[in-house]
């Protein structure tokens, strides 16, 4: 696949979003944004320019104080599975791999023994197929992201956001991640909203980076990233990789002008 596919329908249009927490903190100013199906798009800026907040805005866990969040649906509803992806896997500890992963499942009354397919699926995906009785206190962090990662896709849901999921992982398992999450975005046709502050990792995994600056929180730009796929460690080193995050920075650096 190459950036030159035909143009994307949308699926997600922002305009004006606003948030102010109780407290007066504000968190987002006049967002504007749009979202296209099967879009791979990161969120990047510092901290506490409202990546978070525009992210959970997009899940429905919070409410916009102004603006507008339109989903080109059908009844213009958020699709009714949305899967998210924490920093923390916020596994439970008690269960196993296999049981952490049911849980999505087990909240829409599947019964385990017709779930099991899915589950086998899901866990086979992100590599764990081995795993399926082992307990989180029995893996490494890249493993328990990959359960969590494996418990957002089980019901295949149709938008994956994800709130830096692998930004507490070490840089080869972070690497490696980066790249499974890649190849399943191909070949699953996701749409995947990826918050991050790596300039390297959104222009690794993006077709485009809106780059965001703080107070207030707002979207400052957005840099495509034409670069075709699959991508690799080849990518990694070129000059195209080396620009692209070169635009994003400067960017980000307009930003934090006074
Ligand atoms: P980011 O994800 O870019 O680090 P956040 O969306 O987490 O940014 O936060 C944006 C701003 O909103 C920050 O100033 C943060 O302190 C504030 N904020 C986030 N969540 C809350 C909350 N629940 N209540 C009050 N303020 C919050």
């Amino acid at each position: 696949m190459t950036s030159a596919d035909a143009p994307r329908p949308p699926l997600l249009t922002l305009t004006g979003v606003a948030k102010t927490y109780e407290g007066g903190t504000v968190a987002l100013s006049g967002v504007d944004a749009e979202i296209r199906r099967g879009d791979f798009v990161s969120l990047v800026g510092p901290s506490g320019c409202g990546k978070s907040t525009l992210l959970r805005i997009v899940a429905g866990l919070i409410a916009a104080s102004a603006g507008q969040v339109r989903w080109h649906t059908a009844g213009g509803a958020r699709p009714a599975d949305v899967g998210f992806v924490f920093q923390d896997a916020t596994l439970m500890p008690w269960a196993s791999v296999l049981d952490n992963v049911y849980l999505p499942l087990k909240l829409r009354g599947v019964a385990l023994d017709k779930a099991k397919p899915q589950l086998m699926d899901a866990l086979a995906r992100v590599g764990l197929a081995d795993f399926a009785e082992a307990f989180p206190r029995e893996l490494s962090g890249g493993m328990k992201m990959r359960v969590s990662l494996a418990r957002a896709l089980v019901t295949d849901p149709p938008v994956l956001l994800m709130d830096e999921p692998f930004a507490a992982l070490d840089e080869f398992t972070r690497e490696k991640l980066d790249d499974d999450l890649l190849d399943l975005w191909r070949s699953q046709r996701w749409t995947v909203i990826f918050v991050t502050h790596s300039i390297y990792e959104s222009v690794y995994l993006s077709e485009r980076v809106l780059v965001m600056g703080a107070r207030p929180g707002r979207v400052l730009g957005e840099v495509a990233i034409g670069a075709p796929h699959p991508r690799d460690a080849v990518f990694r080193r070129s000059h195209d990789y080396a620009d692209h995050c070169a635009a994003v920075s400067a960017a980000l650096r307009e930003g934090v002008r006074p």
